[in-house]
């Protein structure tokens, strides 16, 4: 069995990347950094526990890159780029079985995006994964919730409604064909943070938040911060590949309060529609005009024929789901 010290050497301490961010990683009290002149760092912490974010024994490798890419998708979210993150976790052993591909998966997603691992802490105990990511972003440019505006358009990244989709058929809600059951997995356990595009939207979008517990609860925190509202049409909202093939009443279920999708909901102003456009061309990410920010407080919810829609809509809580 490896001790705390030979397990940190061996999987999570690497050469120090010439020109990066970080004057000193792993290995002394603190890690220490230096954002470029004129630069805000962005902080942001995300843990995933064992049987609560994740189902006992999943794959080690698809670990490694979840539990860095949620964090990279609160950075994407505030038009962050990525510099550095630090990586606190308890596991029951040291089992090298484990720790070989979990560390691959979160170096590979980390190396992807010029994330440098510099710090963190190892301890015993029930499986339990804790990420603080640090960002940069030049002063006032970041993204924040309470910068829409009335009459903004709103937006979103990608599909939703796969990876609850996939969760559905875990728990047997419903069945799922063998291979649909695959892709729609694939998004669960593998989210895409949309770093490029949370950085090209830099200076064009107002507001963002990323999508991880379901559209319309995550867009409420925008409303609620900015004092607006908002129209939203949910027959506009983009199906993943597998849920567009189920019914309408499961696709604007799974559209608008899924989670963990990992997609960016952002708004920005109707005569930006263009450079909005451009960005997501830029990045190779689809995006989907999805509604219209309104003065009058409140969630309002229209069909494809602007009809209002009353569906009753529950977005995940760790304390009442
Ligand atoms: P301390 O006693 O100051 O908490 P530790 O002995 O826990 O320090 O850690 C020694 C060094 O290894 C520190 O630089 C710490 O940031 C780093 N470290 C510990 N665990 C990890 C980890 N899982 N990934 C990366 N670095 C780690
Ligand atoms: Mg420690």
């Amino acid at each position: 069995m490896l001790s705390e010290f030979e397990l940190i050497s061996r999987y999570f301490t690497r050469p120090p990347v010439p020109g990066s961010r970080t004057a000193l990683g792993v290995g002394d009290d603190c890690a220490l950094l230096t954002p470029a002149p004129g630069m805000q760092l962005a902080v942001s912490t995300d843990m995933l526990v064992e049987g609560r974010h994740f189902f006992p024994h999943a794959d080690p490798y698809a670990l490694g890159h979840k539990c860095l890419a949620v964090n990279l998708s609160d950075l994407a979210a505030m038009g962050a780029q990525p510099i550095a993150f630090t990586l606190a976790f308890s596991l029951p052993e040291a089992r090298e079985d484990w720790l070989e591909p979990f560390a691959r998966g979160l170096l590979k997603l980390a190396d992807e995006h010029g994330c440098e691992l510099v710090g963190g802490d190892t301890t015993k105990g029930p499986l339990n994964i804790s990420i603080t990511v640090f960002g940069e972003i030049p002063f006032t440019q970041a993204l924040r919730r309470d910068a829409a505006k009335d009459g903004d358009d709103i937006w979103v990244s990608g599909t939703l409604g796969d990876a609850r989709l996939a969760l559905a058929a875990y728990r047997h809600e419903l069945s799922l064909a063998t291979e649909a059951h695959h892709v729609a997995a694939q998004r669960m356990h593998q989210p895409t943070p949309r770093v490029e595009l949370g950085l090209a939207l830099r200076g064009i979008a107002h507001a963002a938040i990323d999508v991880s517990d379901g559209l319309a609860g995550d867009l409420g925190h925008i409303l609620e911060r900015s004092h607006v509202g908002a129209r939203l049409d949910a027959d506009a909202l983009p199906p993943g590949s597998i849920l567009k093939q189920q019914t309408q009443e499961l696709r604007r279920r799974f559209t608008l309060s899924g989670g963990d999708d990992y997609e960016l909901c952002f708004t920005a102003p109707q005569s930006r529609r263009e450079q909005v456009l451009a960005a997501a061309e830029k990045t190779g990410t689809e995006v989907t005009r999805v509604g219209v920010i309104e003065s009058m407080p409140g969630l309002r919810l229209v069909d494809a024929g602007g009809e209002p829609l009353d569906l009753a809509l529950t977005s995940f809580d760790h304390f009442t789901s």
